[in-house]
């Protein structure tokens, strides 16, 4: 089988969170957490990775979920740039940041990108955490984990990102502006190459596996972050299919040709 170059994927590997934003992404939270089928099923098809973003729900209460993708990426030798991931900071979880610290020491060691760790900080979820009395936590959280990225020797940057853009809530079927949307994030690597013009919002189509294993695809640069195309199922269909079925086109990326360090037998990306 021919595997697939992904410049942006989505893991959705739970579906649980300790808050009820009113603006959330996901709809309503429930107990689902990405089987091992489901990784699986998705990573085998991939030979390479841009960003792997490890989604929620809240990822600190699927930390298991996030060693087992880890553990295959690194195992079966699958190329990715950079790992982020966005938590909404009223849990600190240590496991994080040592994961993290394998994240450095086995993925980005073999380029100069910069995995992260963001907090959320926009206005509704701040809302949702005075709501819940959980601020003093939530300052406290944010700057543990940074004091203990810095203490356990690695690049540590803390900032603050400024982007607008629109969040959409699949339940109810409605877009919430988020303007402007604030983050904090916590840099975790060699090079602070994070690149603050584009933000978090900007970062082009993304294929996201959710936690069923249905496999959507959306453009979530700030003109686009509505439109979500729905393909099928990563436990009966095969990515590249659903992607060819629904008119991608498929190309071939030269940016890993350079790279040795790995092998890499066949690669594709995809554009619209
Ligand atoms: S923290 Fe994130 S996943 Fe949890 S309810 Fe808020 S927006 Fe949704």
């Amino acid at each position: 089988m021919n595997k697939l170059y992904i410049q942006n994927l989505g893991l959705i590997i739970t579906e649980q969170c300790n808050l009820n934003c009113r603006h959330c992404l996901r709809g309503k939270c429930s107990n689902k957490v990405m089987s091992n089928e489901v990784i699986e099923a998705t990573l085998s098809q991939v030979s390479a990775i841009g960003v792997l973003h490890l989604e929620g729900g809240e990822p600190t209460l699927a930390i298991p979920t996030i060693e087992k993708i880890l553990d295959y990426i690194i195992k079966n030798n699958i190329l990715v740039d950079k790992v982020s991931t966005v938590i909404n900071g009223t849990r600190y979880e240590s496991r994080l940041i040592e994961l993290y610290g394998y994240i450095q020491e086995y993925i980005n060691r073999y380029n100069d990108e910069t995995s992260e760790i963001a907090v959320s900080f926009d206005k509704y979820h701040i809302e949702e955490i005075k709501r819940l009395n959980l601020l003093k936590d939530y300052l406290n959280n944010t700057s543990k984990y940074a004091d203990t990225i810095y203490y356990a020797g690695y690049y540590e940057i803390c900032n603050k990102l400024f982007c607008e853009g629109n969040a959409v809530n699949l339940d109810k079927k409605i877009t919430v502006p988020l303007k402007p949307m604030k983050t904090f994030v916590t840099y975790v690597g060699k090079n602070n190459t994070f690149d603050k013009t584009n933000g978090l919002c900007n970062i082009g189509p993304v294929v996201t596996i959710n936690v069923d294993g249905t496999i959507t695809e959306s453009d979530a640069s700030y003109n686009n972050q509505n439109t979500i195309y729905n393909y099928g199922n990563v436990l009966n269909e095969s990515i590249i299919e659903c992607l060819l079925k629904n008119k991608m086109k498929v190309v071939k990326p030269n940016k890993f040709e350079n790279k040795t360090n790995k092998q890499i037998i066949k690669y594709y990306t995809y554009k619209h």
